[in-house]
């Protein structure tokens, strides 16, 4: 059996028949950039996450360092984040010219401990970015509610979390903005690269909607020193398509992790990680722990991926290496050691196959050769 990492054909043959129209139609009028459909999926989206704006851009990236610029975030300040997401998490600090901080994770939760990140809180710092890694939704309530008492913005990254709640409210919809990727892997992606920002701030939507069209309302008054980042009407229409589709494909992740869930759960050499009491986890990604008892035992992580590898399985790391260790945050002047959390977890992690349109076959088929491999 094969069973690959991911499979994205199955999504755009449930699309293929509405969408094909809509594309042509676009053609039809030649509305590439700023199409009708840009507009469309916005409203439908802010609609979806109970929000008030939603703002396309090209991608999350871009999200993330127009909102930072958008809220007025540059030298000088900092912003906290963990080292065990996606690199862009904190490049987009950096890129604004604040400065990223790590702080631990709390290896349960697998994102901020609480503690630690009040502990990082200085004089300086102006945001904070939660991220909502792996599909699994943080705690906003204690977030939030830590970010109001230190004054702080709150910049939700949910680019894995399209779905997802915390308290019956849908991530995205908590922080002073929250950035989107819709980079075709994600949970609602595009054929290509995309984005979006969402906000109930009218006046951080109008500036975000200037920045990311060259800072013009109206074409070539150039208010703001804005960038070319817009969300293309191609893939406007795609997003609009898979969004009404989101719940179901979401619920079939749901089922596919469940299923994991149950039959991994004897495994004594592996932690796997339960949706949190309080939330929806929407499973962008799924992923174990192998134990440090196993690991000392010569039963590593890398060589359960090579066995399940060999097996036709695919697997991947999210992510190899903490962002306080890379090349391109030396300056930062972090060392090994400064977050033992992050580190031992990068060190232990792998993401197993889940995505909608995996078989029960496949999902037992994975979580039988895991169990081999510990045998
Ligand atoms: C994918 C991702 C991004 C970046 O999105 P792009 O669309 O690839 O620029 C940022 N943060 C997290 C957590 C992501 O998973």
């Amino acid at each position: 059996m094969n069973v690959p990492f991911l499979d994205l054909s199955w999504q755009s043959k449930q699309i293929a028949g509405t969408l094909a129209p809509r594309w042509q139609a676009i053609l039809d009028k030649t509305a590439y950039i700023n199409g009708p459909d840009v507009k469309v999926f916005e409203e439908n989206l802010a609609r979806y996450l109970g929000v008030r704006h939603a703002i396309g851009v090209a991608n999350g990236t871009d999200a993330l360092i127009l909102s930072m610029k958008a809220l007025g975030i540059g030298p000088g300040d900092e912003v906290i984040t963990i080292p065990t997401t996606f690199f862009a998490s904190a490049s987009a600090v950096a890129h604004v010219g604040a400065t990223p901080v790590f702080c631990d994770i709390d290896p349960v939760t697998r994102n901020f401990d609480m503690a630690k990140l009040l502990a990082a809180v200085t004089s300086r710092t102006k945001a904070v970015i939660p991220v909502h890694l792996y599909g699994q939704p943080v705690d906003m309530t204690s977030l939030v509610s830590l970010a109001r008492e230190k004054g702080l913005l709150v910049i939700e990254d949910a680019c894995q979390a399209q779905g997802g709640e915390w308290a019956g409210k849908k991530a995205g919809s908590f922080g002073n903005v929250a950035c989107f990727s819709f980079y075709p892997g994600k949970n609602l992606g595009a054929y290509g690269d995309a984005g979006g920002i969402t906000t109930d701030d009218d006046e951080v939507a109008a500036t975000l909607r200037k920045l990311r069209d060259h800072g013009m309302p109206r074409k070539y008054e150039h208010e703001l020193l804005g960038y070319n980042s817009r969300l293309d009407t191609l893939q406007a229409a795609v997003l609009d398509e898979k969004l009404a589709k989101l719940d179901e494909w979401n619920g079939l992740r749901t089922k596919a992790a469940d299923l994991y869930l149950s039959l991994l759960q004897g495994v004594a050499s592996i932690v796997t990680y339960p949706q949190r009491e309080g939330s929806k986890a929407v499973w962008h990604l799924f992923v174990i722990r192998v134990t440090d008892e196993a690991q000392a035992h010569g039963k590593t992580r890398d060589a359960l991926a090579q066995y399940l590898n060999e097996q036709g399985i695919g697997t991947n790391i999210h992510y190899p290496y903490p962002l306080h260790l890379v090349p391109a945050f030396s300056h930062l002047g972090y060392r090994k050691g400064d977050f033992p959390e992050a580190e031992s977890f990068a060190s232990s992690i792998l993401s197993l196959p889940i995505y909608p349109g995996i078989s029960e076959e496949q999902i037992r088929y994975v979580a039988d050769h895991v169990q081999r491999f510990f045998a």
